[in-house]
């Protein structure tokens, strides 16, 4: 069997013992056969279990990374037991399933509250310079009655009478290895350890309302579609009244009429006529910056650029900004009057041009010499 345990764990071969041990318990969770009975997903059940078993014994890690199998040293404990392979690996097992088994006692009311995201449209000028922006977000905020607490106003939570505030209850039972003592949450108060005899009307005893609120958000200069701006603490609430989430805010930049963004680059096209093209003209331009003047330099060609440096979108990160990018398009004169046709033929006798025999080149070469590229990783 010649799997990597560090892909089966999907962690790298510098991972941490903590993030070897948080990838085992996401995966646990995922694949548990009691969770998902599927036979293929028991395989990799076993799979992870013996990567796991491996990679979390330092000792066992190092027989491992020096290209040895300690699993089949150990006296095969790997492959075949799956859940008997390991007892070390119980514990984390139950971890995984109940939260981290040091958490004892009765759990808090309060709780953090979730992340929210919100999408917010901005135009090209915005992003590119940075701006502020109000926005409505819908969110839970602390009850305002209860103050978070739950209970209604004048009442207050009581110590349970079924755990004495403990928040789990213990049970003993007689099995064939003895006596068994476990412990469960407790039925009546959840395990909160309190109970809320008199819930507040305003929230029903949750400790959060709904509300809108209106943000005030600082959107950076360079902003792009999807960036997210991470706003602390104004997300929801959590239940009884729990530290509020985050709130990312998503940016979706709305299309403009001119200018096609690409990176912080902007691009457009002006299309002249040939006449312009051959002798030269100077095109107003509405830039970010204002009115601009595009210097087209006589005998410009149809397909040539004009950049304007440092007339883009500002970096994100670090100073300056992206240019602006002007193709140039040369329109072909056509339903020409006699005189002008008169005119062009004088045009094309007098360059030498009334037969021209063009000049021809292997078709799109240096699209085609890119891809070759490509594919051979050059
Ligand atoms: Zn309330
Ligand atoms: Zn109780």
């Amino acid at each position: 069997m010649a799997t990597d345990y560090y892909t089966v764990l999907g962690v790298g071969r510098d991972a941490s013992q903590d993030q070897i041990k948080k990838a085992f318990r996401r995966l646990a969770r995922e694949l548990h056969p009691d969770v998902n009975p599927d036979p293929k997903t028991q395989e990799r059940f076993k799979e992870i279990n013996a990567a796991y078993e491996v990679l979390s014994d330092p000792q066992k890690k190092q027989v491992y990374d020096l290209g040895g199998d300690p699993l089949s040293q150990a006296g095969g404990a790997g492959g075949a037991g799956g859940f008997g392979a390991g007892f070390g690996n119980f514990s984390d097992i139950m971890d995984a399933f109940f939260g981290a088994s040091s958490q004892r006692g009765p759990r808090s009311r309060t709780r953090r509250g979730q992340d929210a995201m919100i999408r917010l449209d901005v135009e090209l000028e915005e992003a590119a310079f940075g701006t502020t922006k109000e926005i409505q977000v819908d969110t839970a905020i602390v009850c305002t009655t209860c103050t978070g607490e739950g209970a209604a106003p004048g009442t207050s939570a009581q110590t349970c009478d079924m755990c004495r505030g403990r928040g789990e209850v213990s049970q003993v039972t007689r099995s064939f290895l003895g006596q068994v003592m476990t412990s469960r949450p407790c039925p009546q108060c959840q395990g909160f350890g309190t109970v809320v005899p008199t819930p507040c009307p305003e929230c029903a005893g949750d400790g959060r309302i709904r509300s809108r609120r209106t943000l005030t958000v600082k959107i950076p200069a360079g902003v792009d579609n999807g960036t997210r701006i991470q706003l602390a603490g104004e997300g929801e609430v959590g239940p009884g009244g729990g530290p509020a989430g985050d709130l990312y805010v998503e940016i979706h930049e709305l299309p403009h009429s001119v200018f096609q963004r690409r990176g912080d680059d902007l691009h457009c096209t002006v299309t002249i006529p040939m006449t312009a093209a051959s002798l030269g003209t100077k095109c107003p331009l509405e830039t970010l910056d204002g009115l601009e003047e595009i210097d087209i330099r006589p005998g410009t060609q149809s397909g040539q650029s004009i950049p304007l440096h440092q007339r883009g979108v500002t970096h994100l990160r670090g100073g300056g900004r992206g240019d602006l990018i002007v193709h140039v398009e040369v329109l072909t004169p056509s339903k020409l009057d006699p005189e002008q046709e008169e005119l062009l033929r004088r045009i094309a006798k007098l360059r030498g041009e009334e037969r021209p025999t063009g000049q021809f080149q292997p078709g799109q070469q240096g699209l085609f010499s890119r891809l070759k590229d490509a594919f051979n990783g050059r």
